[in-house]
Parts: structure tokens; C-alpha cells; sequence
């Protein structure tokens, strides 16, 4: 199964400086979210796809048209977090609070339950099974914020297909980020920039090989002029390279990838068939 998953948040919501962390400057930027999140609908309607879209709280606070336009297209709307922290950078406390608010503006807009979550950045690490405990107690359990062959709290290496979690007598299913072999040395993710920098005919052949694949994008990876409103010559080269085409590469593979949403793909599964870790 082919996953196609966007993590919906602007340009300015990037870990670069002077951004991250300072929501106090993002009320004072252009947003290009509206334009960018109709131009990834537009394709999805096109090609008959359905995606996920783990959606961050302050988007849906600001712009809860777009949610509300996302649910109402039937795909799938997952959680990103309020605030684009990475996992790390916060306590249980705060983890959970900042969580709890995602939930609750998301849910307070499309009128159904959220239990699927993506962290900022695959930032979920090794030590940080509190994140987890906190997601269960809240109801989220779905979670695509973990990679494979990564190690997490003791287990070795991670599966590069859906495995659960048990965490105190409660089952977290993850569909895990994947890495690619090409040509045995290079690895990468089929995602976001990587997916801008790879020629598409390597994509499809890499698709064509799996069994499980996890793709995820951002809505800045198909606008070709917000790399502008960064201030440094890396950053701009950095969100420019691979966006003119993008958008038509993306297209392409949701004609050839059969792409399904998360949900679609938790019905396809039987868990009780999956690997099960206990921590
Ligand atoms: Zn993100």
C-alpha cells in the first residue's frame, strides 16, 4: 500500500530561524496556505485520491475554512500539533496541553473525532515514550511520527511496515516514515525535499518495489515563490529547488501510486498480523 500524507502548515512554520518558536511573528507574514492547500486538492480531485492531512492547530485557528474544505472533500484530517514544537523542545505537560488544543480546535471544525498524529518534523526520539502515553490518554491512537530501521526505546531496529506499540496495557498503531535504498548507497525519505530533488522515474521505480509506502509533503513544496520570503541565500535555495515541477510529478504519481489515506489504510489492515512491541 501506497500512503500519501501532507503536513499542513505554512512556509514560516519551518524550524529555520527567525520562526520557530515565535508565534507572535507568524500573525505578521503573508500566507500563502489557502492557495497552496487549493492547488493539492485540486490535484487529489483530479487524479480520485484521498490523502491524510495532519493539520496544525494554529492553521485551523486562523484558517478553519481550509479544514473544514479538506474534511469536506473526504480526506482524512490528522494532528500536527497546536504549535510546531518538536517533541523534544517541550515537557509531558506541555506536550499534552499544546496537544489537547489541537485537538480540540480541529475537532470543534469538522464535528468528528482526530486520533491520528504526526509530530513536528518526525521529531518523536528514542526516550520520549511519554509523548505516546500522552496521545493515548487523549485518544489518538494512530501515530506516523516514527521511522524505520530508527530504534525507539530499546527496540533495535523499527519496522519499515505498520507495527503497534503496547504501552501500559494500550495499543498505539504506527505507520512508520520509511527509508529507500537506491543503488545501495543513498538513502532518503520519498517525501518533501527529497522528493523535489529526485527525478520522478526513480520515485516510481522505488514505489513499485514496496509493499508499505509512507509519502508526505508540505504545501510549500509545490508554490514556487514563497522561497523568496526567506532572508538567507540557503534558505531560499533550500525551499526553491524542485518546486516548478513538483506539483506535475506529484500528479503523475497519484495517477500511477493506486495512493491512499491513512484511514483507508487502518481498514485494510489486520493489526493482530502486525508486529507488536511492548515498552
Ligand atoms: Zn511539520
Amino acid at each position: 500500500m501506497n500512503i500519501l500524507t501532507f503536513d499542513i502548515e505554512d512556509w514560516f512554520h519551518t524550524f529555520d530561524k527567525p520562526y520557530y518558536n515565535s508565534p507572535s511573528l507568524w500573525n505578521t507574514l503573508p500566507s500563502a496556505i489557502e492557495s497552496d492547500v487549493s492547488r493539492i486538492c485540486d490535484i487529489l480531485d483530479e487524479t480520485n485520491t484521498k490523502a491524510t492531512f495532519f493539520t496544525l492547530g494554529w492553521i485551523a485557528k486562523h484558517h478553519p475554512a481550509i479544514v473544514k474544505k479538506i474534511s469536506e472533500k473526504g480526506h482524512q484530517i490528522g494532528l500536527h500539533s497546536y504549535l510546531h514544537q518538536q517533541v523534544g523542545h517541550l515537557n509531558e505537560k506541555e506536550f499534552s496541553s499544546d496537544l489537547k488544543k489541537n485537538i480540540e480546535v480541529i475537532e470543534e471544525i469538522i464535528g468528528q473525532k482526530v486520533k491520528s498524529f504526526r509530530a513536528p518534523g518526525f521529531s518523536l526520539k528514542e526516550t520520549e515514550q511519554w509523548a505516546l502515553e500522552s496521545m493515548l490518554e487523549l485518544g489518538v491512537n494512530i501515530d506516523s511520527s516514527l521511522i524505520s530501521n530508527e530504534t525507539f526505546n530499546g527496540i533495535g531496529s523499527l519496522p519499515a511496515s505498520p507495527f503497534r506499540l503496547s504501552i501500559n496495557g494500550k495499543e498505539m498503531y504506527e505507520f512508520p516514515q520509511i527509508k529507500v535504498d537506491i543503488f545501495s548507497f543513498m538513502f532518503f525519505y520519498l517525501s518533501s525535499g527529497y522528493f523535489r530533488l529526485t527525478p520522478k522515474n526513480i520515485i516510481k521505480r522505488a514505489l513499485e518495489n514496496k509493499d508499505y509506502t509512507m509519502n508526505y509533503f508540505h504545501p510549500r513544496d509545490f508554490n514556487t515563490q514563497t522561497h523568496k520570503l526567506f532572508s538567507s541565500p540557503l534558505l531560499k535555495l533550500k525551499y526553491r529547488i524542485g518546486t516548478k515541477s513538483a506539483a506535475r510529478k506529484l500528479k503523475q504519481l497519484c495517477k500511477q501510486a493506486d495512493y491512499i489515506s491513512i484511514d483507508q489504510a487502518n481498514e485494510l489492515i489486520n493489526w493482530n498480523d502486525t508486529p507488536l512491541f511492548e515498552l
